[in-house]
């Protein structure tokens, strides 16, 4: 068996974040093999392709993956423009793959179900930072175990989406309608139009994904006559759900939130909060959605279509046999649960944190990307930059640089404080008279008889 260090540091992914690791773990002269399961890098962002993110080019785009870039004569798009995730890819992602230097190192096609040690299982701790780590990788031409000395999983996780039950479990009737539910942000204005155009439709959930669906399915509505909508969520916040409109740092994603409101206080679509969904049923040939709401048992429908945009949950499937700690609820990496946990932040910043919070009790193993964010829905790429940047760093063995991390996040504007807790800050710092968060502008601006966060004119202030 090769000795560790002739093994390349596998990463599994090659999504924007796991592309950067690739770069960061290249510019330090570490050899990578770079797994991807689709059939051409990126694969989860071209499913929701024609989505436009609300983060300018700018964001969008690692630093060190730009630089190789333009070492080679490639240009970013207007960089305060906002990308669909196809331009992403075509201008970005799919060039970056193709550079000589990253190129060899993907398999495209190449699945890892399974990641362990070899010849050790969980249980047996002896030397198990010096044995390599194992991969089990479909392909087309078969199944095959490959051998790594680090492995960093950016997975993401949009191929396991939440069921529409609200218990985190499919609903009943989950599975036997399959065929008439969408997961994600299907492609309503484009190549999913004829499955919306004139029915009735129901999305569940409250996030960015949401809103993008009921909008596209308002502007399918203008066009096509008899196309209905329904909005059905499990909260009640409709401040925390609409966001901060203009305090939001983000504009394009405070738009989102303030068009969607619009859209609701329109009467253009039924909108049903606190609804637990429990069943789905037939009847006549359509469907009928079953929840618990403060009212008792409600049934929304008859609809002919349901969008689940109820967010994601990672796979742990593949590390089942390493050594992981985890937030026992968000399933992310344990040191960021409380940092990014959704019940306590809304405002969107999260602390710098780099390869220590990324790491686990199995030596040599690193959760990257959306997946460090395990079920939080508020992760955003220039987080991931900054942690492969930090990850590939320790790998390399210059501690001074992966110790060295800084993320400054736009903050939503929204910034919610739950009952009880008022001695802690929304951001995860202590509390808010006691520090420069966003939270001691919410309590100003309430303070002051104003609604909503007030980051904006904590800023306009500071200016
Ligand atoms: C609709 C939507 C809009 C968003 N908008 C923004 C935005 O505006 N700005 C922003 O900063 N962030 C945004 N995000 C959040 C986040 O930046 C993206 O989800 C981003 O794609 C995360 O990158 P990633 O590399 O961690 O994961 P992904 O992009 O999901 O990449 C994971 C890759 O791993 C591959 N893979 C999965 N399992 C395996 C396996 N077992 N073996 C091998 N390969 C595997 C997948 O095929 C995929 O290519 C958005 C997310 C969504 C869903």
């Amino acid at each position: 068996m090769a000795t560790q260090n002739d093994l390349p540091i596998a990463v599994i992914g090659a999504g924007p974040v796991g592309l950067a690791a690739a770069v960061h773990l290249m510019s330090r002269g570490l050899p990578v093999k770079l797994y991807e399961a689709g059939n051409g890098v990126a694969a989860s962002l071209r499913d929701w392709g024609h989505v436009r993110v609300f983060t300018p080019w700018r964001y969008c785009v690692d630093q060190a993956a730009g630089r190789l870039l333009e070492s080679q004569g490639w240009r970013m798009p207007d960089a305060e423009a906002f990308p669909t995730a196809d331009e992403l890819v075509t201008h970005y992602l799919e060039p970056l793959a193709s550079l000589p230097e990253l190129a060899p190192a993907i398999e495209t096609n190449a699945r890892v179900v399974a990641i362990s040690r070899w010849g050790a299982d969980k249980v047996r701790g002896s030397e198990r930072g010096t044995r390599p780590f194992m991969l089990v990788v479909e392909t087309a031409n078969g199944t095959r175990r490959d051998s790594a000395r680090a492995v960093i999983d950016a997975s993401g996780t949009w191929r396991t989406p939440n069921p529409l039950g609200a218990g985190g479990i499919a609903a009943q009737g989950e599975a036997e309608f399959a065929d008439r539910i969408a997961y994600g942000i299907p492609d309503i204005l484009g190549r999913d139009r004829a499955l919306y155009a004139g029915r009735t439709t129901l999305v569940a959930g409250s996030g960015h994904s949401a809103a993008n669906a009921l909008l596209d399915l308002a502007r399918l509505a203008n066009v096509a006559p008899g196309t209905a909508l329904l909005w059905a969520m499990r909260g009640t916040d409709l401040v925390r759900i609409y966001g901060g409109g203009d305090a939001d740092q983000l504009p394009a994603r405070g738009e989102l939130g303030a068009d969607v409101r619009d859209l609701a206080e329109s009467g253009r679509v039924r909108l049903a909060t606190g609804f637990a969904t429990v069943a789905i049923r037939e009847h006549d040939g359509r469907l009928i959605v079953e929840g618990q709401s403060e009212e008792g048992l409600l049934q929304l429908g008859p609809i002919d279509r349901i969008i689940a945009a109820t967010g994601q949950r990672p796979d742990l499937s593949l590390t089942r046999e390493l050594r992981l700690d985890l937030d026992p609820w968000l399933e992310s990496v344990k040191a960021l649960g409380p940092l990014i946990d959704p019940n306590e932040h809304s405002c969107g910043d999260v602390p710098p944190h780099g390869h220590r919070e990324l790491s686990h009790p199995e030596p040599g193993f690193f959760t990257v990307g959306i997946k460090s964010y395990g079920r939080a829905p508020t992760f955003l790429l220039l987080t991931g930059y900054e942690q492969v940047r930090s990850v590939a760093a320790a790998i390399a063995g210059d501690m001074a640089a992966a110790d060295a991390v800084q993320l400054v996040l736009p903050e939503t504007g929204v910034c919610t404080v739950p009952a009880g807790r008022a001695s802690q800050g929304c951001c995860g710092g202590p509390a808010p008279v006691e520090v420069d968060a966003c939270c001691v502008a919410d309590v100003d601006a309430k303070a002051a008889g104003k609604s909503g966060c007030g980051c904006a004119s904590k800023m306009e202030a500071a200016e």
